[in-house]
């Protein structure tokens, strides 16, 4: 197999150079980090049902029109992505408080919200991804007014459609971040959602017991990390029963 360029290496996935010029390859590793980096672990098979949940979803939202940089699954670790230049804003949507609304806001973690509420952290782990709001987006230029509308109207029809697939499988959508990107065709600019999509990224809890589903699992220690995403993967049909996430291939970098 050809050597190929890495391009970053962040936190819970590599890129590395596609095969076709404006494309890159998606490489799910199986390190997970909370508190900006502050507690770390390796979870054997994280990465593999990442990448199928990331895909599974990725392809549902081009299915019902939202745009977004998958193209396809490479194998159970990489997919191949557009290249984009990511919008440097983490794009929060809660329908239930928890976690750092909960903290500062003084709600009581599961409580419903009046109506899903949106919020943008600006993107920099040397401050703790801050919360910003929109005014100092537009001053500091980070994205400009219609970009936040279609920021706005992406992470709304991303929450309806992730809310209304998780009901399905009896699961609550508490809360998600997405990243955005930009891609050019010549001098036109689209928005697509980028990144990934996963447990990793999203609250999910059992609609009957509550029980979390997701990363908070790895933050807290509620137990087996990769047990509560293969429950998840399960549900949706991503994984077939009894399937034992593939662990350990071969990095090539
Ligand atoms: O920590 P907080 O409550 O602000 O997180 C809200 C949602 O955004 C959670 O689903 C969390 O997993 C996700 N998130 C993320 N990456 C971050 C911060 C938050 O995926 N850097």
């Amino acid at each position: 197999m050809a050597r190929r360029k890495k391009i970053y290496e962040g936190k819970a996935k590599t890129l590395y150079e596609g095969p076709e010029p404006g494309t890159i390859v998606q490489y799910f590793k199986d390190d997970a980090t909370a508190f900006n980096a502050e507690k770390k672990d390796v979870i054997e098979g994280k990465g593999v049902l990442n990448n199928l949940l990331s895909e599974y979803f990725m392809l549902g939202l081009g299915q019902i029109g939202v745009p977004t940089h998958f193209i396809k699954r490479l194998n159970m670790r990489e997919q191949l992505v557009r290249s984009c230049e990511i919008v440097p804003l983490e794009v929060i949507v809660r329908n239930y408080a928890a976690g750092t609304m909960s903290k500062r806001l003084g709600i009581e973690e599961g409580t419903q919200l009046p109506r899903p509420i949106v919020e943008y952290c600006y993107k920099d782990d040397s401050l703790g991804d801050p919360l910003v709001t929109e005014e100092h987006i537009a001053a500091f230029g980070w994205a400009s007014q219609q970009d936040m509308e279609d920021i706005l109207s992406l992470a709304l029809r991303v929450n309806d459609f992730l809310s209304g697939i998780m009901f399905g499988v009896g699961i609550k959508l508490v809360d998600f971040k997405i990243e955005i990107g930009r891609v050019y065709d010549g001098d036109f600019q689209r928005l697509v959602v980028a990144d990934e999509i996963s447990p990793d990224s999203c609250r999910l809890w059992d609609m009957e017991t509550n029980q979390k589903l997701d990363k908070d699992v790895f933050r807290r220690d509620l137990g087996n990390l990769t047990d509560a995403y293969t429950e998840v993967a399960r549900r949706l049909g991503v994984m077939p029963k009894n399937q034992t996430p593939v662990t350990k291939p071969t990095l090539i970098n």
